[in-house]
Order: C-alpha cells, then structure tokens, then sequence
C-alpha cells in the first residue's frame, strides 16, 4: 500500500523561508574585532533573494551551477549558504587555509563559476585565481581593494562589488521547486592524503542531517539557542549548524577571522552563547586564556568537541574549573558531518557517565554502524571487537563527487569505510582508538596514538601532545611524542615517561622525544601527523 501523504519536497528554500518568517527576529551576529554587527533572519532572508536574483540576471547563473564562497563565518557566508542552493545551484565551500595549488584544483574539478569572497580574503584568492580555470567572476563582500583579483585574473575573470550587485534587487525570489536529490552543496576532504576528495550534499541530505542536529541526543539546538560557530563554514558546512539554525530558530554569533582564545573569551562574554562547537586545538587555546583571565562564560554550558579526538584532561578542565560541559562528538566531510554525540543513556552518573562522555558517542537512527576485521568479516558489536568502523544512511555519500563508481579503498558494499578503528557497543556507542593509518604498529602490536597523547595531556605541564609512529629497524615502527609544554612549565622526557608508565604498558613507552613551541596543524586545525612525522621523525632526540 502506498502512503497518503504529500510528496513536499525536502529543500533548503523551505529552511530559508521557515527561517526568516518564523523566526524572523533570530539573529546572526558577525564579531568585527571590537563588537558586532547583527542581522535578523528576516534580512538575511531578504539578502539570500536579492543575491540570487543577481547571480541570475546579472551573472547569468543558471541550473546546477556552482557557486564558490571562498569566505570566513559570518553573515556574508550565511546569504550565501541560502541563496544559491534555493536557487537551484550548487554552493561550493571553498577552504581558504588549503594551498593555491589545492584550491585551484579543487575549483576546477567542481568547476566552479562564480566566486564569492571576503574582502579580507582577496590577496589569499588572488594567489589561486590565475590557475581556477572556469571561474568567470568573483564577487567582492566588502570594501578591500579588488585589484589584485583584476591582476589575477588576466581580464578572463570579472570583479564584482556584493553591494553593487544586488543594491535594488527584489527582497523576494520565487524559488524554484528542486529534486531534493539533486546536489545542494559541495564540500571537498581536506586531502591529508592524495588529492581532495569532494562530496555533494543533497537537499534531502541536509534536511535530514538539519533535523537530526536538533535533537538533544545530538546538538540539541532550539529557539533559545544562541550557538557560536567557531567550526569553519568551509570545513564540514561548520557541522551543519547553519541550516539547523534556521529550521529551529536558533541563534549564530559568527567569528569571522578572530579565532584566537582571546577574541573568543571577548565575543563569549559580549555576545552570550549558550553554545558553541570546534575541534580540539581551539578549546585547548580557548582554556588556556580562560585559566589566566577572567572572563564571564556564564552563558556556556555547554560546547560540542569533534573532528579530532578529545582527550578527557580537556573535558575535566572545563567541566571543574569553567563549569562547562564538553560534549564529544564524532564525523566527517562524508557524513555531512554528523555520526555521533557521547551523551551518556539515562541512569548513568558520576565515573560511569564520564566513561560514556570519552567515547566518541552514540550514533543517531540516521548512522548505521558496523565494526569490520581485516577480511572485511562483520565483527560483533559487544564494545570490545577491534575494527574498521564502516557507516551508511542517508546523510552519508556513497561515492565521490566525479567517480561513476564507489572507490572500492573507501566504499564496500555500499557502506562507507570511515578509516577509523575502534569498537561498538551494544548500545551503540563508539569508541575509537585511532586512525588507521596513525595506529603505530610496533613488533606485530598495535599501539593507540590516541591513547598516549590523551595520558600525556593529562600531565599538568603538557599543553598538547601529538604521538606519531617512526620506523624503527628492530620493531618496524615505534611512538615518537611531540610535546608542547605551558608557558613556564618545565617536564622533562624521564619526568613524562614515568608519568606515562603509570597509565600504559611499558612496552608502549616512547623512546623518541622532541619538545617543540607548537604541534603544526592541518587546514582545519587538526594535528597534522603527516607534518610532524616529516619534519621530526628524523631529528628527534632519542
Ligand atoms: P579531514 O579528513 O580533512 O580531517 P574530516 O573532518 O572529514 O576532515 O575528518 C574526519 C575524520 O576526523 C574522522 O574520520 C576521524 O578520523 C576524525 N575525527 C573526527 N571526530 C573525531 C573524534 N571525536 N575522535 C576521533 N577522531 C575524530
């Protein structure tokens, strides 16, 4: 029997207009340095129409274009978000901390054609621009000087003012109705190995993805929400917090390009978010001045943690010294990016809710989740089996954008092979011990990468710890540990390494040590193993 229900389409035009009527009066906030400047969902909704009425009678965008913004967090992006897939093309979300070369590749391949920018941004674009061989326009938001970008683009490329661009254009678009299969968005894998890998997010996707980030067993945002997204909007479309926003009224303050601790303690204390969301390396920056000033956090009682392990030292710190809950979550730019949140089943408390609180969390009805051996045998879910994680459901891609066929390295059987490894549990948390590829595999015995930094992290003198396999003649590989110290701390390699025997095998112990001033960092603000295993594998003090 076929239902009775509508056949309404799922589409993102629907969000913006839910949005920007319902919720009119929510607010995106763009910090400037100094203060704010706001706008209500009403004008955004306004401003999404107007642009996409320019980018159809002025720029000519038609169909499934692509649309690129090459942009930080702030109300600019947030049009952006809006405007081009309600219109029918493709919002690409350029990541402006990749090299030129990476970005022109990544352009080319998604065959980007227009280009969206911050003005702050310009010298950055203008580096790529020469080699973004389809884009025939950039659009300037603000008011830099855009000759660079004319230089760049050798007269191929035309140059736009935002505000030229749709002063007088209507505030109403009457959006088209869209295939909610069709492609909405575009992001691509920061590329940590081999070249970026792009994704394309359907409307149905996002749709999907949005209600669920509303949940309380994942974000848990509603209309009293105001959420500082510190996640970029290039990496991961910022969790998908935007279009969740939206669909429930909550509230977005926007860092721009002030991400350090500092100006995020200021933009806490004036702008009030009840909750925020990064990777780890912002919290530990964030902890770090909230520790030595004093600041109002009053507000926040809760931020959400993912895109890299959260070590528990982290979370402790928070929760006893700032009163904030540091919730972990995990996913990936395949996932949109949503696989799970640790928040513990009912009835669990004190240690055993913590317990819970480490893992990577729980996966929602969306995620289904599987651990896979070596063989590609299913393994139990009984939280002690060591596997692959594989996933699939329908705000998960099943291939990469311009491959006819699932690469078999990432897909197998229709399930995505995440590359990480860890277990599952019954009731369906997951815990992982690391990636593939940073397991360190010592004498036929594998060590967690993850499991040593997490202990080193919690040494009072150790700021971050970043632990990364080196070969090793007699072993094949054995753990090298970077450590970053406080200001003003001293530890030395005996001092950690019996800090460390305490709370792993000794067989684990690393034999290799290198202090260094900061762990360097990928595009979206990860360790970056592959970084430090080239640049200290081979000098580090034995
Ligand atoms: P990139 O691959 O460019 O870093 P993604 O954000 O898509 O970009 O990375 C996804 C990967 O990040 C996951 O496969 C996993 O290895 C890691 N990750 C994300 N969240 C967590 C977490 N909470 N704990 C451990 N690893 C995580």
């Amino acid at each position: 029997m076929r239902s009775t229900m509508m056949d309404a389409p799922l589409q993102i035009s629907r969000i913006l207009e839910h949005g920007s009527t319902v919720h009119g009066s929510a607010e995106v906030v763009t910090w400037v340095g100094d203060g704010s400047r706001r706008m209500s969902y009403a004008e955004v909704g306004a401003a999404a129409a107007r642009l996409a009425h320019a980018l159809r009678d002025e720029l000519g965008v038609t169909g499934d274009q692509r649309v690129a913004t090459f942009m930080w967090n702030n109300a600019e992006h947030l049009i952006a978000y809006f405007a081009v897939p309600s219109m029918g093309a493709v919002l690409h979300t350029l990541n402006i901390r990749l090299f030129p070369d990476q970005v022109a590749y990544i352009a080319t391949h998604a065959e980007d054609r227009v280009v969206l920018v911050d003005s702050t941004l310009i010298p950055l674009l203008a580096r790529a621009l020469p080699e973004m061989s389809t884009v025939e326009h950039v659009v300037v938001a603000g008011d830099g000087d855009p000759a660079p970008l004319l230089a760049a683009g050798g007269g191929r490329v035309a140059v736009h003012r935002w505000s030229d661009l749709v002063r007088d254009r209507p505030s109403r678009y009457d959006w088209p109705e869209v295939d909610e299969r069709d492609a909405a968005a575009l992001c691509y894998t920061s590329g940590t190995t081999g070249n970026p890998k792009g994704v394309a997010y359907s409307h149905r996707s996002i749709w999907l993805h949005s209600v669920q980030i509303c949940l309380p067993e994942s974000f848990g945002l509603g209309p009293t929400t105001r959420e500082l997204a510190i996640v970029p909007m290039f990496h991961a479309m910022s969790w998908g917090i935007p279009y969740a926003a939206f669909m429930c009224g909550a509230s977005l303050i926007m860092p721009d390009r002030f991400l350090q601790g500092a100006p995020i303690a200021e933009m806490i204390a004036a702008e009030r978010p009840t909750l925020a969301g990064a990777v780890p390396t912002i919290w530990t920056d964030l902890l770090t001045h909230l520790d030595a000033n004093s600041v109002d956090t009053s507000s926040l009682t809760e931020v959400i943690v993912g895109g890299a392990a959260c070590p528990p030292a982290l979370m402790h710190a928070f929760a006893d010294r700032h009163r904030i809950d540091v919730i972990h979550a995990w996913g990936m730019t395949e996932m949109s990016p949503l696989g799970s949140v640790a928040r513990p089943p009912a009835g669990a408390t004190g240690d055993d809710a913590w317990r819970y609180r480490y893992t990577q969390g729980r996966v929602p009805a969306g995620v289904a989740a599987r651990i896979v051996g070596p063989l590609g045998e299913q393994l139990p879910a009984d939280g002690r089996a060591v596997g692959e994680l594989e996933v699939r459901g329908p705000w998960v891609t099943a291939r990469y954008v311009g491959d006819d066929e699932p690469d078999p390295e990432k897909f197998r059987d229709g399930w995505l092979r995440t590359g990480d490894v860890g277990t599952l549990s019954a009731d369906g948390f997951i815990t992982l011990t690391d990636r593939a590829k940073d397991v360190i595999k010592s004498g036929g015995e594998w060590i967690s990468s993850v499991d040593l930094e997490n202990a080193l992290m919690a040494h009072p003198g150790v700021l971050e710890a970043c632990v990364v396999g080196v070969p090793d003649p007699r072993w094949d590989e054995r753990p090298l540990a970077t450590v970053v110290l406080h200001q003003g701390a001293t530890a030395s390699a005996e001092e950690l390494r019996d800090f460390l025997a305490e709370r792993v095998a000794r067989w684990q112990l690393p034999e290799r040590w290198a202090f260094i001033e900061t762990v360097p960092k990928t595009s979206v603000g990860k360790f970056d193993k592959k970084q430090v295993r080239a640049s200290f594998g081979a000098g580090a003090l034995d």
